[in-house]
């Protein structure tokens, strides 16, 4: 029998706005899209912790033995800097001021997203379709909304008529705005607008001479409006309604509702049944952004390279700490909240490790099935993760209760008590531990005590500038060398 059959997964789902009973279109088979990143820039640890909530997602739909199709998009065209339709693409704009081919600036941040979610113990999705690689089915999905009297052309551009569509459809449904109070909050269009009204957006766009990303059309040489990818490609990989649909909160409106709008209008069906958005992180009690200075990328917080925190932070640690909050919530990143986390993460990483050492009694005090079902309950209210990592550090204490002979366990509850926190906290939370770390960098650790070795002769012939150079190239790599009594010691982090 396959685990989802025995538990009843809800999810909260922002179109309804209730939690619901999770039944997907296919039984047996989950189809998932989750908007990627635009890759124009090191990946935002804020984004880090979206994509992070999907990939929990991702690995617990997984775990209930569900087939899960994951598609998760790479931007790499027609996300303009501004979501009125107007200003440059940001990765044209980026290879203008870098002086580079657009594709390297993508390379580089593509290379960046996947090495930053590796780090953190990403699974991969199923596809990760480009934007650039599916121009011809964008085409494809404008040619239907225009036959089907939803958009118009005009001076090469295509727009999408919201009010036009707004009379049969309603727009605005995910975000909980109606057409008209948005209407009358916008400002008036003037003579240079091409669009019918404030609220249309492009499907695609004229190339001025000077664009350099740009592509044949039947409107002429264009790109595409950044809602119409997501549209592309989860009909294509996933079919005209599929199950579930993620991304930031930020992204509800107008990147998903434009989705939704482009869906019913070329193929007449709602695209998805279950739209969940993940919420913000913030730090120190504020917005993240780099204009305020009030920002962090993942390396920095793994290398220790930041005015912000105390000391470098291993990537399952901060895991741990996103781990920690709903991801409906909005959660605070703080040198605090990190050192917490960092206590909390090896705690339980000491309990697993004593749980082999344990022995077994004749029976057992602690009603183990019943603790087993409450890391599920956890797990099918909406992904709760905080209340599911209580429920595991109950696990905890059983583990040190047993260990000091103040509670017994039978054989077989000693096997479901291993088999049970190793599998919430390894496959479905994501999380390393510092043995499995370890394990892969035998040879790394051959490398850098022969490095320590270089430096302490350069260091006794006085060479500070060598030694120095050694220490802070590999500080740069994620490893710490630590000078103490005994010697110089390291951490991978
Ligand atoms: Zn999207």
């Amino acid at each position: 029998m396959a685990k989802y059959q025995e538990q009843q997964l809800k999810i909260h789902n922002s179109l309804s706005g209730k939690k619901e009973k999770f039944i997907p279109i296919n039984e047996g088979h989950v189809g998932m899209y989750v908007c990627g990143p635009t890759v124009y820039s090191n990946v935002h640890l804020g984004n880090c912790r979206t994509f992070m909530s999907f990939d929990m997602i991702f690995r617990y739909l997984k775990h209930l033995d569900f087939k899960v199709r994951y598609v998760r998009n790479i931007t790499d065209a027609g996300h303009l800097e501004d979501d009125a339709d107007e200003g440059e693409d940001k990765i044209a704009k980026k290879a203008r001021l870098e002086q580079i081919e657009p594709m390297e600036v993508v390379q580089r941040y593509t290379v960046d997203f996947h090495t930053i979610l590796q780090k953190f113990n990403f699974l991969p999705p199923s596809i990760e379709p480009t934007a650039t690689g599916h121009i011809i089915e964008q085409i494809e999905i404008i040619k239907e909304i225009l036959e089907h009297g939803f958009a118009y052309e005009i001076n090469g551009s295509v727009y999408f008529d919201v009010v036009k569509f707004n009379k049969t459809h309603e727009y605005g449904k995910l975000s909980g705005r109606k057409l008209e109070d948005m209407i009358s909050n916008t400002r008036e269009l003037t003579a240079q607008d091409e669009k019918r009204n404030p609220q249309d957006f492009a499907l695609w766009k004229k190339a001025e001479p000077q664009h350099i990303m740009r592509w044949p059309s039947p409107w002429g040489d264009g790109f595409p409006g950044w809602h119409l990818e997501c549209t592309a490609m989860s009909t294509k990989y996933l079919g005209e309604t599929f199950d579930i649909h993620g991304g930031g909160m930020d992204l509800k409106f107008p990147h998903h509702e434009c989705e939704i709008a482009q869906s019913e209008a070329s193929h007449g069906n709602a695209p998805v049944n279950y739209w969940m958005h993940a919420n913000m992180l913030t730090m120190n009690g504020k917005k993240m952004a780099k204009s305020t200075g009030n920002n962090i990328l993942p390396n920095e917080i793994f290398s220790g390279e930041n005015e912000i925190l105390s000391k470098p932070f291993a990537p399952s640690v901060v895991r741990f700490f996103m781990m920690q909050a709903h991801y409906t919530s909005i959660l605070d990143l703080s040198n605090e909240a990190l050192l917490a986390s960092e206590k909390g993460y090896h705690r339980l990483m000491d309990a697993l490790g004593l749980i082999d050492g344990l022995t077994a009694s004749k029976s057992s005090s602690i009603d183990l099935a019943a603790w087993k079902q409450r890391c599920y309950d956890a797990m099918n209210d909406d992904f709760n993760t905080p209340v599911l990592i209580a429920v595991l550090f109950e696990g905890v204490k059983f583990i040190n209760q047993i260990k000091e002979d103040k509670e017994q366990i039978s054989e077989t509850d000693l096997m479901l008590l291993s088999e049970t926190m190793n599998v919430f906290v390894f496959e479905v939370l994501g999380l390393e531990s510092p043995a499995q770390l370890n394990a892969s960098s035998d040879k790394i650790g051959g490398v850098v005590s022969l490095l320590i070795q270089l430096r302490n002769e350069a260091r006794a012939n006085k060479d500070f500038a060598t030694s120095d150079k050694i220490r802070d190239e590999l500080a740069a790599l994620g490893i710490q060398l630590m000078d103490g009594k005994e010697g110089t010691t390291f951490s991978i982090i």
